[in-house]
């Protein structure tokens, strides 16, 4: 039997000279070609790229894989291959970030944009037409934590030749391989879990398909490559990547399983939570469901006691997937500029945390909740106002939750 993926990640050799045991990093942009032809520039390919790509394609079990600047660089780049007149169906709440290159490069461009809700394969049958070209889903949304059954819309896609391309970022390739399950196309910001440390912005393109040349051409063309130095520190980080995701896998399902169980919170969006669509499929096709949790508060009141508690364990930070506990307000923060084919994510409550849980002693973060509880269970009801929702309410708080 063949090792697994991370056996041979961290068994895969490099092949400098002085037989290093950590890929060095050639910081360098240019090469003589006297001797050799094996490299010529590094917008074009780099040695230390070609490694770290080797380690990703190992990852994500694709015959190619490319380091690129940013997540949403990988985005943009996949995209770009669409022409006027080409239609291009997204899920409903697609990555926030996305909407610019969707609502004005691509539509600009003449591309045909329809949103429809890809948890239902049967709604994909129905967008589907003679000049729909591809389709973008997520694995997993953000903040809602919404699951796309990535198997039944790869058959679909497959029939009809349309490119499938999942963004898996939320999982990452670690957590769970797209391709294996009919994926033209995985990108991922390796931004979040690959990097784990919160110090490079970087993305990932994998695939099996013709899209390959394509997608090389594209970056080597117009300079999307990931540069040397951050590129070995991409590499660095993947050897432990089953280390770290073990562990918030670990710690968040801890979480939530505290949270759940206080009963003390409207809802909790949590990929492992098995009453949720699609969930139990995920769970059983993927190494590990990483660290994300949302916690919707009933009311302004709750929402505030909850945030002022989390604030010093917690840095509220964009991004997510570091060793490290974060948090972040999504009806401030990512989703604050929601634009008009972005209608789920207008339903993202102001009461909504999102909670990224890291690799802190398990002990150490469960307090932090249970104390959270007890004050709250101890809170005299009046003083905890009603467990309704009140609309002025939630609007004025869009607006206060950038005095924090
Ligand atoms: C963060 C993220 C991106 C963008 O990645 P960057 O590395 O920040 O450019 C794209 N998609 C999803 C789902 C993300 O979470």
């Amino acid at each position: 039997m063949s090792n697994s993926r991370i056996t041979r990640l961290l068994h895969l050799e490099n092949d400098d000279a002085y037989h290093a045991m950590s890929m060095p990093i050639y910081q360098v942009s240019t090469f003589d070609q006297h001797n050799s032809n094996a490299f010529e520039y590094s917008r074009v390919q780099n040695p230390t790229r070609r490694y770290l790509e080797a380690q990703l394609a190992i990852l994500d079990e694709a015959h190619a894989a490319f380091a690129v600047s940013s997540g949403l660089s990988a985005l943009n780049i996949v995209l770009s291959m669409l022409k006027a007149g080409d239609e291009l169906i997204v899920g409903c709440d697609f990555y926030a970030g996305l909407s610019f290159i969707l609502e004005e490069m691509c539509q600009d461009r003449g591309i045909v944009i329809r949103q429809i809700d890809l948890q239902e394969p049967h709604n994909l049958t129905q967008a589907i037409s003679a000049k729909t070209k591809m389709v973008l889903c997520e694995t997993v949304s953000n903040p809602l934590q919404k699951i796309a059954p990535i198997a039944d819309l790869a058959k679909i896609t497959q029939a009809c030749n349309i490119c499938l391309v999942v963004d898996n970022s939320l999982m990452s390739s670690y957590g769970f391989m797209p391709l294996k399950f009919g994926a033209d196309i995985a990108l991922q910001s390796s931004t979040k879990y690959l990097v784990g440390h919160a110090d490079v912005t970087s993305g990932v393109i994998a695939t099996n398909t013709r899209f390959k040349e394509k997608i090389a051409k594209i970056i080597r063309q117009t300079g999307y490559a990931l540069d040397p130095f951050q590129a070995w520190l991409l590499s660095r980080s993947l050897k432990t990547v089953h280390l770290r995701m073990a562990e918030v896998t670990k710690n968040a399902a801890a979480v939530y399983a505290l949270l759940k169980a206080s009963k003390c919170f409207k809802s909790i969006y949590y990929v492992g939570d098995l009453t949720q669509k699609h969930a139990h499929w995920l769970s059983e096709n993927c190494e590990s469901l990483g660290g994300l949790l949302a916690v919707e508060c009933f009311n302004q009141a709750q929402f505030e006691q909850f945030y002022q508690k989390l604030k010093s364990y917690f840095p509220k930070t964009v991004s997510f997937g570091a060793v490290h506990s974060s948090l972040s307000h999504p009806a401030s923060m990512s989703h604050k500029d929601v634009q008009k084919l972005q209608q789920i994510q207008l339903q993202v409550s102001p009461w909504l945390l999102r909670l990224s849980i890291g690799c802190e002693v398990l002990a150490d973060t469960l307090t932090i909740f249970q104390e959270f509880i007890d004050e709250y269970n101890q809170t005299p009801k009046a003083a905890k106002a009603e467990k309704t929702e009140n609309t002025e309410e939630k609007q004025g708080c869009k607006k206060s939750i950038n005095q924090y």
